[in-house]
């Protein structure tokens, strides 16, 4: 059994079919430069039909985001800079074709991955994709089509490109298997639009797995069992089967309401990063968005967003969601988010640093661009604008005063700003739980972070394995700071959601409701399972156990009274 990390749910069954990347050698040779500039010339023209094909195949299977991966490519393949550096050397030092972009491509890609941003690696990704195919065109070496294969298969590959992934024909394709890769690579990405299983990161599966191998892929647990035996298969046809009934139960549940035996009402929404993740929010039956994350936009682009783009993609949003509840989040960025073209001083602990509302306080004409766009938008929906990583009282105050003065100046210039617009905060930051009550005096909701929430009080880094054993949503610690964030809510008569991977946990569901959570905020998968606890549960025995559960010494004994009471 070969381990790696869960992408895009499911269970399959079939036999692998490797993607393996021819081998190429490249060489210095002497060479007539003439004739190598025109291989070189033919090859960028074949590479270009190769994407532009390949987008053509895709275009109604993926989102307009995702095919805006090969516009990059055909970005990359039209690159003057590139292809006049390569030609140059060519005629300088007289060298092969694919000598010379290997020199050239190679440059570009370490400057790339040098940049330690997982944006940019993606960057140089795309060019060493791009790069590849030009120079198995130079060689004349067939490149693998995916669009070949005829029968049902797991595919198993070192990577899958975003120009693979989108060969993948989902009637024989049954899942994936990668050796690299992780939950935000573009490969697990576009797996999850597809609904394809995957499991990304398996280390050693090149090496285990040949060509033709029955596998069991298990992208639950994030798990792959390479020639297993009879009754293996036996358990794991249960198993799929089980889980595929189980997706198919919950959909009665779409269009129902999140409500406990006793009758106490929650809400149960999506965590978008782009506005095409709404479609998932709304098939898996979402009452809004909870979070969308901002920073995507600002990260998928080379300059900073314009006040257009950025009220088209707000409004895109609220259009959607078509009267039901969409909670915008304000740039965070900083800390492991990064943008290239606003480079940030180097920090020694840069979670700790200037980020999100730190830098937009600062950074105040950015800002203001955001605020603008976001009100411009509020006409087409019902709004809540949150700010992330908010420490004090005056942060807040400051930020509300911008937004205020912006509101202004729109409606003296005429333009129509929504009458139902809310604005809150993000809680995710010990200080500010601590102080919710007096917070709710000034904000109209509180969303909790328990992202940055467990790693601040627990000092834990969010990135770092090693102390990973500390990220304890249900550490009775964490449980008072959520219960002193509710409550201060609720003294002021506002409401509080979570954003967190905690909300979307079921074993903290139980707990969260005893706690009085108004709002659960989630990925899109996991809303309809969320809602089949919170129907089946009584609130007035969750208040209970919250009562107990805030009164222990430990996340286990909190699990083990979860696990006793919540059948
Ligand atoms: C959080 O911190 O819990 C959160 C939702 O924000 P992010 O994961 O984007 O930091
Ligand atoms: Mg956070």
């Amino acid at each position: 059994m070969l381990k790696g990390i869960a992408a895009s749910s499911g269970i399959t069954i079939a036999k692998a079919y490797k993607l393996e990347t021819p081998q190429i050698t490249i060489e210095k040779k002497d060479s007539n430069p003439q004739e190598e500039i025109e291989k070189f010339k033919n090859a960028l023209a074949a590479s270009r039909k190769d994407i532009e094909t390949i987008k053509e195949r895709a275009t109604g299977k993926l989102s307009d985001e995702e095919l805006e991966i090969f516009d990059a490519h055909l970005m990359v393949v039209d690159d003057p800079a590139m292809s006049d550096e390569v030609i140059s050397m060519i005629e300088n030092e007289k060298v092969n074709a694919e000598y010379a972009l290997d020199v050239v491509s190679n440059n570009y890609i370490s400057m790339f991955e040098s940049l330690d941003d997982e944006y940019m690696r993606e960057r140089a990704a795309d060019i060493k994709d791009v790069t590849t195919r030009i120079k198995y065109h130079i060689l004349g070496v067939d490149v693998a089509d995916l669009s070949l294969i005829d029968q049902e298969v797991i595919v198993v590959a070192h990577d899958l490109t975003p120009s693979d992934t989108a060969q993948l024909d989902k009637k024989f394709t049954k899942g994936f298997a990668t050796e690299i890769g992780g939950r935000t690579s573009h490969s697990a990405i576009m797996a999850r639009s597809l609904e394809i299983p995957a499991v990304v990161g398996i280390a050693s599966v090149m090496s285990e797995v040949k060509h033709g191998d029955l596998l069991i892929l298990d992208a639950l647990k994030g798990q792959l069992i390479v020639n297993p035996d009879e009754k293996t298969i036996e358990q794991y046809q249960e198993k799929a089967e089980k889980y595929q009934k189980e997706v198919a139960a919950l959909k009665v549940l779409k269009d129902k309401e999140t409500i406990t035996t006793d009758g106490h009402k929650v809400e149960i929404v999506g965590n978008i990063g782009t506005p095409d993740d709404v479609a998932g929010v709304i098939d898996n039956g979402g009452e809004g968005v909870g979070l969308y994350r901002t920073e995507f936009l600002y990260m998928n682009s080379t300059e900073l967003p314009t006040e257009q783009q950025q009220f088209e993609a707000y409004k895109k949003v609220l259009v959607a969601m078509n009267g039901k509840p969409v909670v915008v989040r304000t740039l965070d960025i900083g800390g492991d988010k990064k943008l290239p073209y606003l480079p940030i001083d180097p920090e020694m602990n840069p979670f700790l640093g200037y980020r999100a509302i730190r830098l937009c306080l600062d950074r105040k004409d950015i800002f203001r661009t955001q605020l603008r766009a976001l009100l411009r938008a509020s006409a087409y929906g019902k709004l809540r604008i949150m700010f992330p990583m908010i420490a004090t009282i005056d942060e807040f105050v400051s930020a509300k005063a911008l937004l205020e003065e912006e509101k202004e100046k729109l409606v003296k210039e005429g333009v129509e700003v929504g009458q139902d617009l809310q604005v809150g905060m993000m809680v995710e930051i010990p200080a500010a739980a601590v102080l919710a009550d007096e917070f709710a005096k000034y904000a109209d909701f509180f969303s909790i972070g328990t992202n940055d929430l467990i790693q601040y009080s627990m000092a834990a880094d969010r990135m770092s394995e090693k102390v990973s054993y500390l990220y304890q949503p249900l550490n009775p610690s964490i449980l008072r700071l959520i219960k002193l964030t509710i409550d201060g809510a609720h003294s002021q008569g506002k409401w509080c959601g979570m954003c967190g991977e905690m909300a979307g946990e079921p074993d903290a569901m139980a707990v969260l409701m005893g706690l009085g959570l108004d709002e659960f905020s989630m990925s899109a998968t996991s809303i309809l399972k969320a809602r089949s606890i919170a129907n089946s549960i009584s609130y007035q025995e969750m208040q209970q156990l919250a009562a107990k559960a805030v009164k222990c010494q430990r996340a286990q004994e909190v699990l083990d009274l979860i696990h006793s009471t919540v059948k």
